[in-house]
């Protein structure tokens, strides 16, 4: 019996060993997820988290989402399968900055002593919100951070972002030291390149200002000496009063903008509205709080700011 037993275990290890070898061929063991329970399971607020920790994480971790695709990042709540995600998770991945009005509410439910929490903005360089926009704040009916959130859209701080989600993961799971640190130099040098591509492309260019739809782009602004003007705030809130609309033709006409990009959740017809009346074209800018590989999807955005620039 035992030998048998001995012989069934011996079987099973070549298999395994065999399908190891083989997982770049046949993607179908992978599907089954032979060795699923040795990943790390980690949850990610959004999108760019998601990007993030993929990018580092890779195969070693398995992950959720909790903002789905097709929802406003500002705007969500978790729902209770959100919060079981977080109790079985290892690491919780944030953005922090008050991007997520919810986090601390749901930290305070969550049964889970040994979740590693990373708010991934610790260590990075913020931007104050602007006075008027805190005033307008207070109007609002929930209650932001005093920075603005949107250092994912900086590749300067993305990669103080993705340090802290590298060091989490090694701190839960220490043997995969070096492919955690592989990965993520990766990611770094290649975030670097297309830093350095596209600081050239834009110190060439005199022209500096763009439109968009909510006000995103203020670390992608610092990074490269630009300057934004939107029809939403920070937190994409603000109505498109009368006056405002009037104040951005104005802004359009004077700077000479030929073109206002637009999210497809931040106020499309509002962009439209503007870009006809100021004879611009509208085009989609990505904030990646969706959708979007991140190195991909912020080489499409650059390259549609440095077309409108130029
Ligand atoms: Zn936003």
């Amino acid at each position: 019996m035992l030998k048998k037993i001995t012989g069934i275990f011996a079987a099973l290890v070549l298999c395994l060993s065999m399908a190891a070898c083989n997982s770049q061929k046949d993607k179908s063991l992978e599907a089954n997820n032979i060795d699923s329970s040795s990943k790390i399971n980690v949850v990610v607020s959004f999108n760019p988290m998601k990007e993030l920790a993929e990018a580092i994480g890779g195969d070693k971790i398995q992950m959720s989402v909790m903002v789905p695709s097709g929802v406003e990042a500002h705007d969500f709540e978790p729902k209770p399968r959100d919060m079981e995600a977080l109790n079985k998770a290892k690491v919780f991945v944030y953005n922090g900055l008050g991007m997520e009005g919810w986090v601390d509410g749901a930290l305070k439910s969550v049964n889970n002593k040994s979740l590693e929490l990373v708010d991934a903005s610790k260590g990075a360089n913020l931007i104050k919100i602007e006075k008027h926009e805190e005033e307008h704040k207070e109007n609002s009916k929930e209650v932001h951070g005093e920075y603005d959130p949107h250092i994912w859209l900086s590749i300067k701080e993305v990669k103080i972002q993705a340090k802290n989600i590298k060091e989490a993961l090694i701190k839960v799971d220490e043997k995969n030291k070096d492919y955690y640190e592989s990965n993520y130099n990766s990611f770094i040098s290649k975030a670097d390149d297309l830093f350095k591509e596209y600081e050239t492309k834009f110190n060439s260019i005199a022209n500096k200002n763009f439109v968009t739809g909510h006000a995103a782009f203020g670390y992608l602004c610092r990074d490269f000496n630009l300057s934004q003007n939107s029809v939403e705030d920070v937190f994409a809130e603000g109505e498109a009063t009368a006056v405002k609309i009037k104040d951005l033709v104005e802004y359009c006409k004077k700077n000479n903008i030929k073109t206002i990009f637009m999210e497809e959740m931040a106020s499309p017809k509002v962009s439209e509205t503007l870009a006809k009346e100021v004879g611009a074209k509208v085009e989609v800018i990505n904030t990646l709080e969706n959708e979007g590989d991140y190195l991909e999807t912020m080489k499409q955005n650059y390259e549609k700011i440095y077309n409108s620039l130029k």
